[in-house]
């Protein structure tokens, strides 16, 4: 957990909603993503000959929008909303990136989250630039009614920001494929006709595209695959361990079992289950589609979310949010690769001390960008009105993750940098090539 107290100006304007004391321990947290955003961003340009101003018009977010809406709760109360919606670049083309819906999210882990989406776009060379949004909610505690509500006010108050061409939201950690159908549509009636491709990750029967609910947690197993390949490493009964199982984390770790890996450890926000002869996924997702929890399942013990974390394994997956492995656990890692599922789980102290223990780490810019690849074919298919099979979608996806690892993967021998410094030094210098061909305006 991040050491930061000072609570950034946006405070004063939540804490009027009636959430302070939440909103300033979620406040410590998201500072820790920016300031880990910032400090790998200086980092790696000091690998980068950029033009004078460059590193200042490059880590700086472009547009931000917050919002403090009003929605009437069932039971008749009328409760306030905060939400923001973060541009960081266009050079490379219109923004892209998700929403998400947690007590944690503020201006600061937006702007972070943001700038690592432009980042994710340009190492896997699509074109698009990086955004990101938020609402200050905890969805569970909502009903379908309510949740609807707040999904269509905050869509209404960010419109001005959002269309196929400008600005493309999609899902992150809270909301999910109905949210998406909810923001499409609310967005398509103020325009009196179907925009599909205002928002990607909707379900398939309106605009959706085949596969992309799985996409992340499938790119991230095909860039792991692709990365024992190259290391000489044997992917067939490796262990894995993976934190969280949400969309990112079950689908890497079916995807996982699929690929004849053992999954020897899972969680969730409540905790984790362990297994050292691999637990049965098809089983345990029956079980949580049943139970709605990991809880109680009887092929597996109860673990904590730092015992997973210091599991022995093959690669440990950390697939729930920021910041998971910092400088006081860092040491307790004992995987041999870590791939980052999640954006942001591991702070800048943390990434020395796996270096220096020769711990692999698949930058999380690289590792789950499947999801924002698919979103963009999904965004494609919708402009042509012309659909793919889920194979084709599969295979592209494929295709780019693996032409990515390698890009990152030979810049960093090129440069004796490590993975996460490769991606960065690629993905900046190409938003910087785009930044200086379309030149300043005016
Ligand atoms: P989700 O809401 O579907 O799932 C999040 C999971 O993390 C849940 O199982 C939750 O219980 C768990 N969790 C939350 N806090 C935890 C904690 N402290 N310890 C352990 N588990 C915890 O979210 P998601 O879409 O799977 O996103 C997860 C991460 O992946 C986020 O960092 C998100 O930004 C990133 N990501 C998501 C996508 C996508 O397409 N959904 C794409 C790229 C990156």
């Amino acid at each position: 957990m991040a050491t930061f107290s000072v609570a950034p100006p946006e405070m004063s304007l939540k804490t009027s909603n009636g959430n302070s004391a939440i909103v300033e321990q979620a406040a410590v947290l998201q500072e820790s993503a920016f300031i880990t955003a910032m400090t790998q961003f200086d980092h790696a340009v000091q690998f980068l000959n950029l033009d004078p101003g460059y590193d200042q018009l490059l880590k700086t977010c472009k547009r931000e929008l917050t919002v403090v809406f009003p929605v009437k709760m069932d039971n008749g109360d009328i409760r306030m909303f905060t939400g923001y919606r973060v541009h960081h670049n266009t050079a490379r083309g219109p923004s892209k990136g998700g929403i998400r819906y947690s007590m944690n999210v503020s201006l600061d882990e937006v702007r972070a989250l943001a700038m690592w989406m432009t980042w994710k776009c340009a190492v896997v060379n699509i074109p698009y630039g990086g955004a990101k949004g938020g609402v200050l909610v905890d969805p569970k505690k909502l009903t379908l009614h309510e949740l609807e509500g707040v999904t269509r006010r905050y869509t209404t108050e960010i419109a001005p920001l959002l269309s196929p061409e400008g600005d493309i939201p999609a899902p992150d950690m809270g909301t999910n494929p109905q949210i998406m159908a909810w923001m499409m549509d609310t967005y398509s009636m103020h325009r009196g006709y179907s925009v599909p491709a205002v928002v990607t990750g909707k379900p398939v029967n309106i605009g959706g595209s085949a596969g992309r609910l799985e996409a992340t947690g499938r790119g991230v197993m095909y860039t792991v695959r692709e990365a024992f390949k190259t290391y000489g490493w044997k992917l067939d009964g490796a262990s894995v361990a993976v934190q969280g199982f949400g969309n990112v984390g079950s689908i890497s770790a079916m995807t996982a079992y699929e690929m004849g890996c053992k999954v020897i450890a899972l969680s969730d926000v409540e905790g984790g289950l362990y297994n050292a002869k691999g637990i049965d996924l098809p089983k345990l997702r029956q079980f949580r589609k049943e139970h709605s929890s990991l809880k109680g399942f009887s092929g597996a013990e109860p673990i904590t979310n730092a015992e997973l974390i210091a599991l022995p394994c093959d690669v440990l997956i950390p697939a729930a949010m920021e910041d998971q492995i910092n400088h006081s656990n860092a040491r307790t890692v004992r995987a041999r690769m870590v791939a980052e599922g999640a954006n942001g789980p591991t702070t800048p102290d943390a990434d020395r001390i796996l270096n220096e223990n020769g711990i692999v780490v698949i930058p999380d810019i690289l590792c789950n960008a499947g999801g924002v690849v698919v979103s963009y074919f999904e965004w494609v298919q919708d402009m042509q009105q012309l659909f793919w099979e889920e194979d084709d979608v599969n295979r592209r996806l494929e295709r780019i993750m693996l032409r990515s690892f390698h890009d990152v993967y030979d810049t960093a021998r090129g440069m004796n940098i490590d993975l996460r410094t490769a991606a960065l030094v690629l993905a900046i210098g190409r938003v910087a090539e785009a930044t200086r061909t379309r030149g300043l305006y005016p």
